[in-house]
């Protein structure tokens, strides 16, 4: 197969804070590339260093090392052609304003005209199932709708590639499984390239087309393992098969192994 042009390529990006206790090598080298259109999950344990990559490839953070390039382009600042969703929906909507005023904000500071603007605001509103709570405030829904408004928000933007941060990580269990059911319908539907982060393992396997595993820190890639379960997911079928089993079972071990230091950095 002919080598295609990653949407993202991530190159030895270090990161190193400085602690009050003196340096903390929080990203020891991370490298990998995200194809246009993939869904990628990234697992790793709490405290592994997973915000830190995502803030360093989203222009947040100036990486100590390494690069970030987004559509050939070198991220020094937060790039026009993605979105975030981060895991405290509460603090991510503006209370005073509506739902549709809510995602319709980030097409307003870009200039899109407002008969444009509207049509995609209630597009992507309808998308994630929000249809009806056009008009009410995020106050008045739950942490699940909440965090549907968030995604709706990125989704209305038209990224190229929308990135997670635990985005789920809040919500309780049932909310939890619906809302990882419409991550993979808004990727389907949209063809945006969805880049995940999440702790949880079975996450990982259940969402992802593909899973980095990241050791803990100063973090490397792991294993980039290609997720070969069937594209239509339920959440009763897919986790009942033996395959899913054998998949969470492989990227169990690997942390494990991670946590006792076992693990070497995979070739890219
Ligand atoms: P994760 O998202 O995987 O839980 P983080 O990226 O938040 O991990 O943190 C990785 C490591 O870097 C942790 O040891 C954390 O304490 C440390 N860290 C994160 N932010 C800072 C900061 N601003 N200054 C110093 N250390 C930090
Ligand atoms: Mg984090």
């Amino acid at each position: 197969m002919a080598e295609r042009t990653p949407l993202l390529s991530v190159r030895d990006l270090k990161k190193t804070y400085q602690g009050a206790a003196g340096p903390v090598e929080a990203v020891g080298s991370i490298t990998f590339d995200v194809q246009p259109g993939e869904l990628v999950c990234i697992v790793g344990p709490s405290g592994c260093g997973k915000t830190t990559l995502l803030k360093c490839l989203s222009g947040l953070l100036p990486p100590t090392a390494g690069s970030v390039t987004l559509d050939g382009a070198e991220v020094t600042a937060p790039p026009k052609k993605m979105a975030l969703v981060f895991q405290e929906y509460g603090r991510s909507l503006y209370p005073w304003l509506t739902v549709r005023d809510n995602v319709a904000l980030p097409l307003k500071a870009r200039g899109v005209p407002k008969s444009e603007r509207l049509a995609l605001v209630e597009r992507a509103i309808e998308e994630v199932g929000l249809g009806h709570a056009l008009d009410t405030y995020p106050w008045q829904l739950s942490g699940g709708m909440q965090q549907r408004v968030a995604i709706a928000r990125a989704v209305a933007y038209q990224p190229e590639i929308l990135v997670m941060d635990e985005p789920f990580a809040a919500v309780d269990a049932q909310t939890r499984a619906d809302l990882e059911d419409l991550v993979r319908r808004v990727w389907r539907d949209l063809g945006v390239t969805v880049l995940f982060v999440t702790h949880d393992i079975d996450e990982s396997v259940y969402l992802g087309e593909r899973v980095l595993m990241l050791s803990s820190s100063p973090t490397f890639v792991q294993e980039d393992l290609a997720i070969d379960l069937p594209d239509a997911r339920d959440q009763l079928t897919t986790r009942a098969m033996p395959r899913f089993t054998e998949l969470r079972t492989h990227v169990y071990e690997q942390i494990q192994r991670a946590k006792r230091g076992e693990s070497v950095p995979a070739t890219p």
